[in-house]
């Protein structure tokens, strides 16, 4: 990809050494799939609803806010963090043009809606960090904090892209792009945040059960995987940044996390009760959904059947 016409973002931090101070994350995201309960539909049709009368007050009605991890760790050691090797960390600069487009992009995009996009902050960080939803790990992969409005990233993460995952070609350029749209999924959260989606979905999840609740961080899930598809999509016509092999590398992260590949990884089988980012297929779908149409209305996964 090219990004050198992308302008900077001036959101990047680093993250802050030292520990912080108790207050434990907000309920982290556990969902998978399986059934939907009847609450859980009704929900989800009231969610539909509201998006198609107006795609402001549905999005709104959709989802309220609650924390958006990934993963999540408990706060229970606070204790100095380690970000001390990022003073020269060679990625800033790429993190900061793609957050710098992703802002631009949905600025334009929310405006179609009357809507003001406010942009979030991005922390880079090697080892760990504090958060508002509680401590930041390396291990726990990029994740959306809805309580400070700020991205994490840690640096190690794109490289276990390559490495550990194989979520792209190791070594090729096309990585950047896997790298632009892990950045761009955990912006999709925050945009479901200023959307008002993401505390309606916590709202849901508290009185569902856990596979309702699994359910509904997939489309969660899904949804960021389409809004970072909707930015490459509203990007790629402004600036004709894509190049061959990104998309697919692209495509080839989406289904590299995808939960039934990282469980299959990690134990062998998938037990899809437990998913809560959807499978390698649906989060490719997802993607290419936002990507191929470019529009907000295409990214309802809230009444989509199948997903
Ligand atoms: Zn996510």
């Amino acid at each position: 990809m090219r990004w050198d016409n992308f302008r900077r973002s001036s959101n990047v931090e680093q993250g802050e050494s030292g520990g912080f101070g108790g207050s434990a994350p907000s309920g982290g995201f556990r969902l998978g799939g399986g059934r939907l309960g009847i609450g859980a539909i009704v929900v989800i049709f009231l969610i539909s609803w509201a998006l198609g009368v107006d795609p402001r007050v549905m999005l709104n009605a959709l989802m309220n806010g609650g924390s958006q991890q990934e993963t999540y760790a408990p706060d229970s050691n606070p204790g100095p963090a380690n970000s001390g090797s990022l003073a020269n960390y060679p990625g800033e600069p790429f993190v900061a043009a793609v957050l710098g487009d992703t802002e631009d992009r949905w600025t334009e995009i929310l405006a179609e809606r009357n809507v003001t996009y406010t942009a979030p902050k991005l922390v880079l960080f090697a080892g760990s960090t504090r958060s508002a939803c509680g401590r930041a790990e390396s291990a726990m992969g990029p994740f959306y904090c809805p309580n400070d409005e700020k991205i994490y990233l840690d640096t190690e993460f794109f490289d276990e892209i390559q490495t550990r995952l194989g979520g792209c070609p190791a070594g090729s350029k096309a990585c950047e792009f896997s790298q632009a749209y892990v950045i761009a999924h955990e912006v999709g959260h925050h945009v479901q945040d200023v959307l008002g989606i993401l505390p309606k979905a916590e709202q849901m999840q508290q009185n569902a059960g856990e596979s309702d609740a699994n359910q509904i961080q997939v489309r969660v899930e899904l949804q960021a995987d389409c809004f970072a598809g909707l930015w490459a999509n509203r990007s790629q016509a402004k600036w004709k940044f894509l190049e061959d092999g990104d998309v697919d590398a692209a495509l080839q992260t989406a289904s590299a996390i995808g939960d039934d590949t990282l469980q299959k990884q990690a134990q062998g089988y998938a037990v899809p009760d437990s998913f809560t980012h959807g499978t390698s297929a649906q989060r490719k779908r997802w993607f290419t959904r936002g990507l191929q149409s470019g529009q907000l209305s295409n990214c309802d996964t809230f009444s989509a059947n199948p997903l």
